[in-house]
């Protein structure tokens, strides 16, 4: 598809405006590897006008034309297209009453010369400007497709990306060639990741790498442009799961509650959590999915000792003898909350969420438990940074992280 972008309009020539109409278009179009061979602006002349696009319709398959649609005698483009076109200009009824609306509102005369903006050539297939008077549109010549957009660029890039640029993108069947595809892993920090694909980071052209640490995960963005984009991100991706594979959970849009959901299915298990300091943000996260049923039972909700006893069923004793902020307890939560929900995995928390030290223990001190099975339960002692928000969102985000490994 050889294109070519035309502006009309003297204050262009006069270097009073600069013509973001033809960069911006080209920008858009570039990204579907459309071809733009030339940018070309003629002022409002007629003479020069027609003489312009007699050239572009020897040389061109698309011609985009920005400006000149407006009322005045110098909103020339559809009378100097006319003797090319060879087709008649005929009033468009639904644009003629929407002007005639708007004088009517504002109490205005509507003058000849408004009509002129209701103007559309016969055979055109017209687009309907939501935000001005004159719509675009676009007219078949020979082999030629000529697009007329309004000078306003708010106007002109409505009219492109609604509806040009999808009937180019049909009849044409253009493709994006910018092709992009986010990693994500958890388990593993942003500077360890980037450590072990220092050389690859390095070299990186096109494909491009961006890495994006975020709340406990880490992202890669891959993007890649040109002929071969999707097959070179295939390459790389498969390169960069060599290396780092153990941590790689999914791509894009997918959450890591998701995967832990489609494992948990996949697997045929049910998950189940008793929660202090989460509050049962950790459950809420996977209920919040659909298909959530099949593999999550409910969670238990103790904050108080008094709780973790009673709804639990954690020994006062051990409580008694190691607190509630221990590796005995967090182990006690996850095997009780196993027992008392049926699930086949139990996972728990206990910990300071902050501000202030509980049982001696600082802020951000968080115990995690996770029962699969029969096996000894697995159990660890964290140290989240921040405030109460961030610490319980932390622990959130470790306890997907242990179950999805
Ligand atoms: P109108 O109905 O408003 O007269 P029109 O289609 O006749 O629209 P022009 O009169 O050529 O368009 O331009 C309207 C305004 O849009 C100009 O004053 C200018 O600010 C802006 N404009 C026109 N052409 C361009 C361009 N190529 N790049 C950036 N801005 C432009
Ligand atoms: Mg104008």
């Amino acid at each position: 598809m050889k294109t070519e972008i035309i502006a009309v309009g003297t204050e262009l020539l006069l270097g009073q405006i600069a013509n973001t109409n033809a960069q911006w278009i080209s920008r858009i179009l570039a990204k579907y590897g459309a071809s733009v061979y030339f940018h070309g602006v003629v002022g409002d002349n007629m003479e020069r006008a027609v003489k312009t696009f007699e050239v572009a319709s020897e040389r061109s398959d698309v011609i985009i034309v920005t400006g000149g649609l407006g009322p005045t005698e110098d909103d020339l483009t559809r009378d100097a297209v006319k003797p090319l076109l060879k087709q008649n200009l005929v009033i468009h009824e639904e644009t003629l009453t929407k002007i005639e609306a708007v004088y009517q509102n504002n109490n205005r005369q509507m003058t000849a010369n408004n009509r002129k903006q209701a103007l559309v050539f016969e055979h055109a297939k017209v687009l309907h400007n939501a935000e001005g008077m004159a719509p675009g549109q676009i007219v078949k010549y020979e082999q030629t497709l000529f697009v007329f957009l309004p000078g306003v660029p708010s106007e002109m890039k409505s009219l492109m990306e609604n509806q040009v640029l999808p009937y180019l993108i049909e009849a044409f069947t253009l493709e994006s060639e910018i092709v992009s595809e986010m990693l994500r892993f958890i388990g593993i920090g942003e500077s360890a990741l980037e450590h072990k694909l220092e050389d690859m980071i390095a070299q990186q052209v096109n494909p491009t790498i961006a890495p994006l640490a975020s709340e406990g995960e880490v992202g890669l963005r891959l993007t890649s442009s040109g002929a071969e984009a999707k097959s070179k991100i295939a390459a790389l991706k498969s390169d960069i799961l060599q290396r780092a594979g153990e941590f790689y959970y999914g791509s894009d849009d997918l959450t890591i509650e998701e995967k832990v959901r489609d494992l948990l299915k996949e697997n045929k298990l049910t998950l189940g959590s008793a929660e202090s300091l989460t509050g049962g943000k950790f459950i809420e996260r996977l209920i919040s999915l659909p298909g959530a049923s099949e593999v999550c039972e409910g969670g238990l909700v103790a904050y108080t000792p008094y709780a973790k006893e009673n709804v639990i069923g954690v020994p006062s004793d051990l409580i008694t003898q190691h607190g509630t902020i221990s590796e005995e307890c967090a182990k006690v939560m996850a095997i009780q909350s196993q027992k008392r929900l049926n699930v086949d995995a139990a996972i728990s928390f206990t910990g300071v969420a902050g501000p202030d030290r509980s049982e001696g223990q600082d802020p951000g001190v968080v115990y995690i438990a996770l029962q699969v099975g029969r096996r000894a339960p697995f159990v660890k002692r964290y140290h989240f940074e921040g405030g109460r928000d961030k610490v319980r969102l932390r622990a959130v985000k470790k306890g997907y992280e242990l179950v999805f490994h």
